[in-house]
């Protein structure tokens, strides 16, 4: 038998593969493991590859499978929960792969997977901002922007268990066309890709910008800390359409505020982590543009932790229904 305080949590990821030993009581690592994702991998590459990276994780620990309760993967993409299979992973080019199945035989433990929004919501839940709160949103803000929600202690999944997809809500009627296909999502202004198409526009309009050397052209990707970097130095270019993107999340934000009525919104992700200056417009802006009695009471928090809660996230699923009932 495996020991109840011990589970591998898996954050898989478009670029990274990051594994780690969590103990369950106190949300702690005790052995983590990192891989590169490939693009265009073999289906049954990905699965070697996140095996590789518990192996190394559990060597790390000290540990072997038979010492954990489990292993939870967290995945990019809609999963299906009870078969543990990624159905539709967009940005690691992967569909209809089973996952928890081949782990679970491989180690044999029990393997559960989860959505990764979902897994790194689990982790600030029990061990990040969303501690001692039972109705909160998170709200990861990086290439995409997706959001997790906590209902009386438990997340609210919908009817096709994708709720929670804030980056997709109409915020200007006809308006920038999302990586989605529709036009005017949150997504399409707020988000990091948001942001670098309009420093590459400005960029290629003649704008002069110290952050010319950092953005990709070949790729059109730029890093949150070169964003932050630039803003630091008093970038007008950069600092203009930061304010801007963060004016269109805090609009987001006070939809949130005003539909549902959290006692806590958590802000994560790349952008939220490195650039502070997002925050503190999205705070004010939600705040403002949200009605008054929800807009007073929203707590509007940043996320703990940080790289680590798709991690501690994914450990969490493997306990996540006893743990539900047994925290506060
Ligand atoms: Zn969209």
């Amino acid at each position: 038998m495996g020991n109840d305080r011990f589970a591998v949590g898996v954050d898989f990821g478009g670029t990274k593969i990051a594994a780690g030993v969590v103990n369950l009581e106190t949300g702690q690592l005790v052995g983590t493991a990192r891989k590169k994702t490939r693009t265009q991998q073999e289906q049954d590459d990905i699965v070697k590859r996140l095996i590789a990276a518990i192996d190394e994780a559990l060597m790390e620990a000290g540990m072997e499978a038979k010492h954990v309760s489990g292993i939870g993967v967290g995945a990019p993409g809609q999963v299906n929960r009870e078969k543990g299979v990624l159905l539709f992973g967009p940005n690691v080019s992967l569909t209809d792969l089973p996952i928890a199945d081949p782990i679970s035989k491989h180690y044999g433990v029990p393997c559960r997977l989860g959505n990764d929004v979902e897994v790194a919501t689990l982790g600030e839940q029990y061990f990040g901002a969303g501690r001692g709160c039972s109705s909160f949103v998170c709200v990861f803000v990086g290439t995409g922007i997706g959001s997790g929600i906590i209902q009386d202690g438990k997340q609210h999944l919908g009817a096709s268990a994708t709720a929670g997809e804030i980056g997709h809500i109409v915020l200007v009627p006809d308006g920038k066309q999302c990586g989605c296909g529709a036009f005017g999502c949150l997504e399409a202004y707020a988000s990091r890709t948001a942001i670098t198409k309009a420093i590459v526009a400005g960029l290629n309009r003649g704008q002069d910008s110290m952050i010319r050397e950092k953005v990709d052209l070949t790729k059109g990707t730029l890093r949150s800390k070169a964003i932050a970097n630039a803003i630091a130095a008093g970038d007008t270019l950069v600092t203009t359409i930061v304010t801007s993107a963060a004016q269109s999340m805090g609009a987001g934000l006070a939809t949130i505020i005003n539909f549902y009525n959290p006692t806590r919104i958590i802000l994560g992700g790349g952008v939220i982590e490195a650039i502070d200056m997002y925050f503190q417009i999205a705070e004010q802006e939600a705040r403002r543009r949200s009605l008054p009695i929800a807009g007073r009471r929203v707590e509007i928090v940043r996320a703990e932790l940080g790289d680590y809660a798709g991690i501690v996230g994914a450990a969490l699923l493997v306990r996540s229904r006893e743990l539900a009932s047994n925290l506060p």
